[in-house]
């Protein structure tokens, strides 16, 4: 389709604070470009992404914006920068700014377009379809709306006002859009325009009966499709280690097909500028580890390893990074550590023990 077909004012959106979640962002995009969608593609980046990665990006999304989560002048954002832990949900409510669209719809990085959705523009703000987990809150992965200064200046009183229930962007739009879920039915999205790729486990009838109507998939929880490994020879696929498979596997293979036949050549024809992507040349080995090494290559993680006190003030600064040096295993070990660390120095400090060195 002719760039001049499309919509100027219309726009899907994703955000990507990382390369990690700018992988997922690369194969939604060009997800929805297979859709044949007549609507703009933007997507929101934070410092964080590298220019390599933008490059990449440029290759299937119009519009690419940066959203600084930090360095703001108002008293709702100064208010925020004590709340570190909402540092993600503040870059998501960046979507209302903008303001050169009249109507968006907002997808998470992490969800791929399976047939056309352009009729979700026929939606009003606030849209978005029930979540698996507790139906009477939307899922915040897909939602319609109409981005507005003073919409985004209200969600950001309201993060500092009232925070985020879950600590995430789901909890603050669902405080912020609170009769999303009596007022209306018109704005209640079908699941199949945001199926959660687990229901496959939790209501398997249902999966059987209706999956084939499904539109968008979102694969929601740690194991992301660029965690898992990939075999295209074989098309052996394998869950990412220590997390383990969330998702049904025909899904994720459908995500790999995206991004190894479309996305993978691109990257690969750009290697010099971007080394990490050498390691994708290999894909049939092991491209978990392949993706875990690329974790180093980006910015944040490069920053993080420079030292500790790197890392801290990362973390301090609200960039939490949940899938790498952040993880909740890693958090715990560390606690476990200086517990154990600290039993030991107590040990040695009783007088039982005091005799027994002597
Ligand atoms: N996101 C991001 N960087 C992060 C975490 C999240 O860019 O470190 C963005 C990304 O678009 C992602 C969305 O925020 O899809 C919501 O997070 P996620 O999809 O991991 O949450 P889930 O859907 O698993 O609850
Ligand atoms: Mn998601």
């Amino acid at each position: 389709m002719e760039r001049s077909a499309l919509s100027e004012t219309e726009a899907f959106v994703t955000l990507a604070t990382n390369d990690r979640y700018a992988y997922g962002a690369l194969a939604l995009g060009q997800s929805l470009r297979n859709s044949a969608t007549t609507r703009q593609l933007a997507v929101l980046v934070t410092a964080q992404v590298t220019q390599a990665m933008r490059r990449q990006l440029t290759m299937v999304y119009d519009h690419i914006q940066q959203v600084d989560p930090l360095d703001s002048h108002d008293t709702a954002h100064l208010a925020l920068l004590a709340r570190p832990e909402l540092g993600i949900t503040f870059s998501k409510i960046h979507c209302w700014t903008l303001t050169q669209y009249t109507k968006c719809v907002f997808l998470d990085a992490d969800c791929l377009v399976i047939k056309n959705v352009d009729d979700l523009f026929d939606r009003e703000e606030f849209s978005a379809a029930p979540d698996v987990g507790w139906p009477d809150c939307f899922n915040s992965g897909v939602f319609v709306f109409r981005p507005s200064d003073e919409t985004h200046r209200g969600l950001l009183q309201c993060a500092v006002t009232q925070g985020s229930f879950d600590g995430g962007d789901q909890g603050l739009l669902n405080i912020y859009f609170k009769d999303w879920a009596f007022k209306d039915i018109s704005k209640h999205l079908p699941f199949i325009y945001n199926m959660t790729s687990s229901v496959s486990y939790s209501y398997l009838p249902a999966y059987r009966q209706f999956g084939n109507d499904v539109r968008i998939v979102h694969f929601i929880g740690m194991a992301k499709p660029w965690l898992y490994s990939y075999n295209v020879n074989t098309g052996h696929l394998q869950p990412p280690e220590g997390i383990g498979s969330q998702h049904d596997e025909e899904l994720i293979k459908r995500w790999w097909s995206v991004f190894t036949s479309q996305i993978k050549p691109r990257i690969e024809h750009e290697q010099e500028c971007f080394l990490s992507f050498q390691l994708l040349r290999n894909v049939g080995k092991d491209l978990a580890n392949q993706f875990g090494e690329m974790k180093l290559d980006d910015s944040t993680a490069s920053a993080r390893s420079s030292s500790p006190r790197a890392g801290q003030r990362a973390w301090e600064r609200g960039e939490i990074d949940y899938q790498g040096a952040d993880r909740f295993d890693l958090i715990l070990d560390q606690i476990k550590s200086v517990i154990e660390k600290e039993d030991t120095e107590e040990m040695e400090k009783t007088p039982e023990n005091e005799n027994k060195t002597e």
